[in-house]
Formats: structure tokens, C-alpha cells, sequence
């Protein structure tokens, strides 16, 4: 392929080879989304929305009033109606005859598991959340939720939602200190953790953070900290602990779910902190569970009767609230939950899952897909992989040639692949092909969904035209939106509204190209200016895993005195190319490579072959450290990184 630069006047937006992906008539023919949704929504987008949220929940007050936006961009939506979030996840498919349809196959990393019906799911979680209302919870009341991937973690949730309270879940990777700041500026009353969880094949501690966490300032508002016993490790007691299994035993079986009102907030969720100091966004309930549950169901072409839905996703990130727990519960989806890591006890784990149950619509990220390229395409051409009909990805953009190689060898050539564009302030999908409607084009997160309005503007707010770039904005309010920041309304409005009067601006960049296909370049902070010319690290990144040595790429702009910003190329090379490999031939030949694939002005200035990029624990690349490294700066905070060493370990091969 030959990646074109963004001013490329003749590039199309298309794959290079032209390839693009329509529908196949066996997917249309029993495909839940059609194009029709696109006319209803753009005939009257209000009452498109008011009628999913209708037809998708159960409303225990019907609303009138569809979207309030007199407070933007505050906004409330299908604000005078109530519902219990819990109950519609829950209570509803049980009283629709459902209650035996799997809800969750549950696989422990040690191979433990678990088949939990909705009818069990919901006796566990009315059990739960008169647990929490035992232990003085109330509605509005916050909850840290610091858990492995298990079962608990689930009920747990949604036990807090049902009784109104609001849920803030740490993913369990983070450190005591990261887990510290939330509790405190959550002002938690409960926490509910794990003695540990389960990881490549030992435990892994949990509670001790927890311990640690709390002995630091701001967190007297802990009255109780409820320990789930998943690890079996020995722990220290503290007066304020309980355990999960005596207080669960102890609770009343049956619990009638109060109706809230639909702005009732449903939790506060810390972004991941790619780009700074964490941000809890807030959610509400009935916008919120709408966008969820439509997105859920038309994107994944959701049929619950037959479909095992699986989202590889952990319950600390967004895409573990919506596309884990409310979307799929929301739906009444079979869904297999995961502890583990892809590849343990060894590689092909996730494979063998997905024979094992069945699996026919997977949702990963572009990280796991190169890593299992990486691996090697024999491991999961051992396995059948026959069921799946369906990919997804998200959190970042993925690369033409994972995105070839996921429909490929994961997909037989055959399925559909949606990558999905939406982030923890969305709170859902917001632009993404429908599988079942959309010509695909491998790397383009493509079309705003029905209901959905969005536009790429340049520095002035000017719309763009097919084939330039500009930045990704939202125009229109949508359901599941963020509510806030939580206790700092100005924030929100200076860090997402402000850039563009109006228009909510995400911080991404992305290109229009001529067919009107959006194709998102990553954040707007990683865009590159050389000699003049605007270069995005994303289409550089994307040759580079184009050729055959390499097999993750990071690149980033580092002060140049000549060009302003000068190219400076990460790369991780495949298993092969590693072997005996002489480095300085291997350098020149990928700069060369980069100069004939784009142009000579993309060429890096430096290649650094690297055993591994810094990434944050939901697998995304950390590029400010790498610019630190590129430009011989002190490298910056490393607290969010999956591995915290491998900054040192670059510095020294720069
Ligand atoms: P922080 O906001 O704290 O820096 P974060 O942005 O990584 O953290 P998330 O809300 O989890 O936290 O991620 C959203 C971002 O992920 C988007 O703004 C975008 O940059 C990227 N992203 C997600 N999905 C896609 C996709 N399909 N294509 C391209 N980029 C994506
Ligand atoms: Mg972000």
C-alpha cells in the first residue's frame, strides 16, 4: 500500500488497493440495522431517539419531553420520565420468559467457570443490592468498585444501579495512589474489592492497594470496604472490612427497584488518562442505557435468541460499562466474560474461548489484533473460529493491515469488520459502519450513526470538503453524552466546548475523504507539522506495520531545528525480522520504506527498534513519553503505564 499524506489531492480515502468490503447478501438478509434507520433519524432526530429509547427500555414513567437543551451544554434528555436501570438490564427478560437464557459464560483465568441464567444473574444482584442497602448505600451515594474481571464486578454494578446509588470503577491494574485520587474525589463511601484476582497462572493482589489507598488523605468518607474472596492470598483486616460471601448471605433475597428519574446519575468514570490528570465523567441513566442498548443492538446486529456476544473488554474502561455490562444486559444477550490475558497459559486462549462457547460477534482493540499478528497467524488458524459473523474494534485507529489481517485469519474472509469511533465522553458508539448497510473500507471508522451528527471543521470552524482533514466535531447532542465532570462543571466546558463555540470537540483529528467517510487520525496532539506539512502519526504508523519486519510502530514529532518538527519512528519488529538482526540495515531500509510509501517528507529522521512500546493498562500508546525520549527531555509521569520500566529501557537505545 502507499499510505497518502493528508493533502494528498488524490487520495480518495479508500484502501490503497481500492478494496473495500460490501455487505454480504446472507449478513443483509437477516440484518437487524437497515438503511432505513438513517432516513428516521434524518427525517426528526429527536423523535428517532425518543422512539428507540421506547421501543428499547421499559419506562416505569413514560417521558414527554425528549431533549432539554435550554442549560447547554448541560444536558437532559427524556428528563421527566423514570425508570430502574437495573431492572431493564435484568427483572424485565426474567418477566418476558427469559429468564433461562445464559446471560454470562464466565471463564476464570485458571479456567474456572461459571453459567450464569438472567433469572440467577437477577436473584444475585436483588440479593446485592439489599447488601448495599444493609451497609447504608443509599440513592446518589458513590461506590469505588475495584475489581478483577469476574461475575461480582457485574452484579456488583448493577446492584448499585439499582438502588440508585453511582458506581466508580478503578480498573484493577491501577496503582494504590491512582485509586486514592478517585476515592477522594468521588468521596466513595464503600469500596468493594478482591482479596486478588487471577494472572498468568498466579494471583495478583488487590485489597492491599485498597489498604494503602485509604491510609492516605481525603478518604474518610470510606465507611466500609466489601471484600469479594477471589485470590484466596492472605490479606490484612481492618475494623471497616467485610467480607462479600458473609454480607451477601446475610441479605434478604427479593428487591423491589425503585424508579428514578432518567438524570439520576448512573456513575462517574475516570478517562484513561492518555493525554493528562484523569477527568470522572459523568453519566446518567435513561440517555444513557438508550445509546447503549441502540448502539448494542444495531451495530452488532444483535440477535439475542441466538447470538454469543463477546467483548474482550475489562469493566474499568467505558467499553466494559457499555459493551460489557448495560448495552448486551440492556438487550438480553449471551455473553462470555473473561479474567484472563489472550495468551495464557498459552497462546491461542482467546481462540480456543471463542470455539468453546461458540462465539459469534467479537469486539476487541487494534492492540490485540497486532499482538496476535505479532504471535503468528498459525495460532489461530488451529482453531476453527467458525461461529463468528461479526468483528469490532475500538480505541484506536486500526491500521489497513490489521484491519486485513483481523477479517482474514479471524474472520474467514468473510465477516464483517465495524471499528467503532466513541470515547469515555460519548459514553457510546457515536461513528461506525452498520454491518449490514455499509460498504467497508479498512481503517475508516466511516459514518456518523443514525442520530448522530457529526463534522470535521478546520482551525476556524469551517466545515471541510471531501479530502481535507480538520478536527472531528459533534454538533448535535446525543443521548448518552457526559453529563459533566464531576464537582467541576467549568472544566467540562472549557476542555470540550470552548475550542468551537457550539460544537463538542473530542480532541481527535480526522479526514473527510471523497465518498464522505470519515477516517479518524487519532488525537490532534500527535498530528505533525514538517517543513509545513501536516503529517499524521497514524498514516505513518500505518506503513511502517506495513512492512513485513515490523510489527507495532509508534511515531511521534520531535523538535527539529531545520523542519520545525522532524519525524522520530518507534518500532517493535515481528519475530522473524528480530532474529539476528543487524540494526542499522533494518533502520535505513524502514526510512526508505516510510519515503516510498508516502513521500520523502514523511521519511523519519530516526528509527529505534524497541522491545516495546509504553502503553497505558487499555493498551494504548503513550506518545508524549515517547516525544520526551525523541527530544531528550526528562521522561514524564509513567503511573498509567501497563509496564512503568520500559521508558528507561528507550531512553537508553535513543
Ligand atoms: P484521556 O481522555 O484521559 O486522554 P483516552 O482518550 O485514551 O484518555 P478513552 O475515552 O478511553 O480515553 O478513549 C477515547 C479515545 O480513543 C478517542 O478520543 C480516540 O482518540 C481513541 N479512539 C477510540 N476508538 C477509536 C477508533 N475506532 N478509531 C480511532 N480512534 C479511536
Ligand atoms: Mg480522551
Amino acid at each position: 500500500m502507499s499510505a497518502p499524506t493528508q493533502t494528498d489531492p488524490r487520495h480518495d480515502g479508500a484502501h490503497d488497493d481500492g478494496a473495500t468490503f460490501p455487505p454480504p447478501p446472507e449478513f443483509v438478509a437477516d440484518a437487524v440495522a437497515h438503511e432505513d434507520l438513517h432516513e428516521a433519524a434524518a427525517a426528526d432526530r429527536e423523535a428517532f431517539w425518543a422512539e428507540q429509547s421506547r421501543a428499547l427500555l421499559d419506562w416505569r414513567t413514560p417521558f414527554t419531553q425528549t431533549l432539554d437543551w435550554s442549560g447547554a451544554p448541560f444536558a437532559k434528555w427524556f428528563a421527566d420520565g423514570t425508570l430502574n436501570v437495573a431492572e431493564n438490564c435484568l427483572d424485565r427478560h426474567v418477566r418476558a420468559g427469559n429468564g433461562d437464557r445464559v446471560a454470562i459464560h464466565f471463564e476464570g483465568a485458571p479456567g474456572d467457570t461459571r453459567r450464569i441464567t438472567y433469572a440467577e444473574l437477577t436473584a444475585d444482584v436483588q440479593r446485592a443490592a439489599n447488601m448495599l442497602e444493609a451497609l447504608g448505600v443509599e440513592s446518589g451515594d458513590r461506590v469505588v468498585v475495584y475489581l478483577p474481571l469476574i461475575p461480582e464486578a457485574v452484579v456488583t454494578m448493577l446492584a448499585i444501579a439499582r438502588i440508585g446509588a453511582i458506581h466508580s470503577v478503578v480498573f484493577g491494574g491501577f496503582s494504590a495512589e491512582s485509586l486514592r485520587a478517585r476515592i477522594e474525589d468521588a468521596g466513595a463511601k464503600l469500596v468493594v474489592t478482591a482479596d486478588g484476582g487471577w494472572r498468568r497462572g498466579a494471583v495478583s493482589p488487590l485489597k492491599p492497594a485498597v489498604d494503602e489507598a485509604l491510609t492516605g488523605e481525603g478518604t474518610d468518607s470510606v465507611e466500609h470496604v466489601l471484600v469479594v474472596k477471589r485470590g484466596g492470598n492472605e490479606i490484612a483486616w481492618n475494623d471497616r472490612d467485610l467480607w462479600w460471601h458473609d454480607e451477601f448471605a446475610k441479605a434478604e433475597p427479593e428487591h423491589t427497584p425503585e424508579a428514578f428519574p432518567a438524570e439520576n446519575p448512573l456513575f462517574i468514570l475516570y478517562t484513561s488518562g492518555t493525554t493528562g490528570k484523569p477527568k470522572g465523567i459523568v453519566h446518567t441513566s435513561g440517555g444513557y442505557l438508550t445509546q447503549a442498548a441502540y448502539t448494542h443492538r444495531n451495530v452488532f446486529d444483535m440477535h439475542p435468541e441466538k447470538d454469543v456476544y463477546w467483548c474482550t473488554a475489562d469493566i474499568g474502561w467505558i467499553t466494559g460499562h457499555s459493551y460489557v455490562v448495560y448495552g448486551p444486559l440492556a438487550n438480553g444477550v449471551t455473553q462470555v466474560l473473561y479474567e484472563g490475558t489472550p495468551d495464557e497459559p498459552k497462546p491461542g486462549r482467546w481462540w480456543d474461548l471463542v470455539d468453546a462457547y461458540g462465539v459469534t460477534v467479537l469486539y476487541t482493540a487494534p492492540t490485540a489484533v497486532r499482538a496476535a499478528m505479532k504471535a503468528g497467524r498459525e495460532i489461530p488458524e488451529a482453531r476453527s473460529l467458525e461461529t463468528l459473523r461479526l468483528l469490532g474494534s475500538v480505541g484506536e485507529p486500526i491500521n489497513p493491515e490489521a484491519w486485513q489481517w483481523y477479517r482474514q485469519v479471524i474472520g474467514h474472509d468473510r465477516t464483517p469488520i465495524v471499528d467503532t469511533w466513541w470515547q469515555t465522553e460519548t459514553g457510546a458508539i457515536m461513528i461506525s459502519a452498520l454491518p449490514g448497510v455499509t460498504k467497508l473500507k479498512p481503517g475508516a471508522a466511516q459514518t456518523p450513526l443514525p442520530g448522530i451528527v457529526a463534522e470535521i471543521v478546520d482551525e476556524e470552524g469551517n466545515r471541510a470538503d471531501p479530502g481535507e482533514s480538520g478536527y472531528l466535531t459533534i454538533t448535535e447532542p446525543w443521548p448518552s453524552m457526559a453529563r459533566g465532570i464531576w464537582g467541576d462543571p467549568d472544566r467540562f466546558v472549557e476542555t470540550y466546548w470552548s475550542r468551537f463555540p457550539g460544537r463538542y470537540f473530542a480532541g481527535d483529528g480526522a479526514r473527510l475523504d471523497g465518498e464522505g467517510d470519515i477516517w479518524v487520525q487519532g488525537r490532534v496532539d500527535d498530528v505533525m507539522n514538517v517543513s509545513g506539512h501536516r503529517l499524521s502519526t497514524a498514516e505513518i504508523e500505518s506503513a511502517l506495520v506495513g512492512h513485513d519486519g515490523v510489527a507495532e510502530a509508534a511515531v511521534v514529532g520531535a523538535a527539529d531545528e531545520t523542519t520545525g518538527q522532524a519525524v522520530v519512528a518507534f518500532v517493535i519488529l515481528t519475530a522473524e525480522a528480530a532474529e539476528g538482526v543487524d540494526r542499522d540495515a533494518t533502520t535505513a531500509e524502514l526510512r526508505n520504506w516510510v519515503g516510498t510509501r508516502i513521500g520523502a517528507i514523511a521519511k523519519p529522521r530516526q528509527v529505534v527498534i524497541v522491545p516495546e512500546l509504553p502503553k497505558t493498562r487499555s493498551g494504548k500508546i503513550m506518545r508524549r513519553l515517547l516525544r520526551d525520549a525523541a527530544e531528550g527531555r526528562r521522561i514524564g509521569d509513567t503511573t498509567t503505564l501497563a509496564d512503568p520500566t520500559i521508558m528507561a529501557t528507550i531512553a537508553d537505545l535513543m
